[in-house]
Formats: C-alpha cells, structure tokens, sequence
C-alpha cells in the first residue's frame, strides 16, 4: 500500500444551496469554535463550503482559525464576459483553497459535461486552489455493470493535460450518485474497491510518488456521525466529503470526533 504524506484526514462540508449568507456564517462560526476548543486540528482537517455569496463572510469567520474555505463550483475562464459565472482568480482573492469540482448534481441539473470538468481542474490549479473532483456512478449504470467504466472515464476525461507541479494538491471524491442525501452509505468494502480503481486511473496520468504526495481519495455520499468510520482511514480512502450531516454544527461536530 503505498505512503501518503497526508497523515490527517480531510474532512469538506458541501453546504449546497441549503443555508443563507447569515445561517453559513452562524454555522462556520460554531464549527471554527468546536475545532479550536476540542483541537480537533490535531486529527482532521477541515473545509467548509458554502454557497457563493457566503464566502466572503464566512472567510472573514475563518481569519486566523486554522479551518479552511471551499467552494461549491467555478468557471474555467479567469476574467472576461461570461454572466454570472466566478473565475478561479476571485475565489482565490477571497481566500479559497479548495473547490468542488463535477459534482452529480451540477453533472445532472446544470448538464456539465467531463469537458467542461477537465476545463474547471485546469482552471483552479492554475490559481494553486485544490481541485475536489466528484466522480460516481448512478443507480442504473451500477445496475448494468458500467459502474467502474464510468468513474475510469471521469477521472481520465477530468485529468487530461493535467499536470500536477509541486506544491500543488488534488482531492478525487468518490461519490455514489445513487446514496448522495439518501440517509444509507455505501459499504465500506464498496467505496474501498472503487478507490482503488480510482488509483489505478491515476497511474496513467501521474507517477506513483506524485500520487503519495500530492492526491488524496476520499468518500462521500451520506456519511454521517455512525458510518463515519467505516470511510475515514480505510484502505485508500483519505477522507470524507459531508453533505446533509454537516448543516447543523452539533452533529457535525460529533461526527468529526470521532476521527
Ligand atoms: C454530497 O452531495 O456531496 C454529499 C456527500 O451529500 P450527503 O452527505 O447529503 O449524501
């Protein structure tokens, strides 16, 4: 099994369009306290993502706390006319380490396509932002066994010229698109299987050392305050990405002590 020179796990919080501005800033202000008071920094790291226009309220939160922001989407392009869209080059102005990238619901409801993913990762590592690429299958193409094709072919379609110089980190977040807000994870041996098929993708694009140093594999998909060990530290698997178990600061909190 190879080393990874990441020994905490990596814990990200997808708010998704759940919370307002002032509810994102009372929550990351609850989570940023909990972290500080239990030193849960000496166990996991820990990245909030909320919706855009929380950002930046919630960064002025997080000054001087040693928790991290993310965020939900970005555009590919760093400046220029595309209405409504938020370049990379912004989201790095406003403190942003990490972005969620290709995430089932984007892929379904907004259409975005691996070209249009492959175009994002380029577009935030260029800005040295992590890249938190979401990859998975749904019900039907796991029903008719087309489950690993598709993740191989969204890591490989996502990753295409990319290129990972030194300093710079890449997070592939496997995620069931079939268990996302269902209440009911993935068995442990299931996300363990489909990690290492993750990593097999990535030795064609990346060298064995880069991938120790620098690419962490981690689970999402209903994690919660129970089944949050059955994910973290197994296997491959690096950490979680949390969704509906992350919007309320208590149970989040103990979900996180139990790393
Ligand atoms: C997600 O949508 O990224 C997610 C993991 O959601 P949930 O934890 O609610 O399944």
């Amino acid at each position: 099994m190879p080393t990874t020179a990441h020994t905490k796990p990596l814990v990200l919080a997808n708010w998704k369009m759940n919370l307002s501005v002032q509810e994102s800033v009372v929550l990351a202000r609850n989570l940023a306290a909990a972290y500080s008071k239990l030193k849960l920094k000496e166990h996991l790291e820990l990245v909030l993502c909320p919706t855009f226009p929380a950002l930046a309220p919630v960064a002025e939160v997080l000054k001087r706390q040693s928790v991290c922001l993310g965020a939900q989407d970005v555009f590919w392009k760093p400046v220029g006319p595309y209405t409504g869209e938020v370049s990379a080059r912004v989201l790095k102005e406003l403190g942003v380490t990490h972005v969620i990238i290709g995430h089932s619901e984007r892929r379904q409801f907004l259409k975005e396509s691996d070209a249009m993913v492959q175009q994002k990762v380029l577009a935030t590592l260029a800005e040295g932002i992590t890249p938190v690429l979401c990859v998975g299958e749904t019900f039907s193409e796991r029903q008719t066994g087309q489950k690993y094709l598709v993740i191989a072919r969204q890591v490989a379609s996502a990753l295409a010229g990319v290129t990972l110089t030194s300093g710079l980190g890449l997070v592939i977040a496997y995620e069931p698109v079939w268990v996302i807000g269902s209440g009911q994870a993935v068995e442990t041996h299931e996300a363990q299987e489909t990690a290492l098929v993750i990593r097999h993708t990535l030795l064609d694009v990346f060298s064995e050392s880069t991938i120790a140093r620098q690419v962490r594999i981690i689970y999402g998909g209903s994690v919660d305050p129970v089944n949050i060990g059955n994910f973290v530290g197994r296997g491959l698997l690096a950490g979680v990405l949390v969704g509906g178990a992350s919007l309320e600061a208590k149970r989040f909190t103990n979900l996180m002590k139990k790393l």
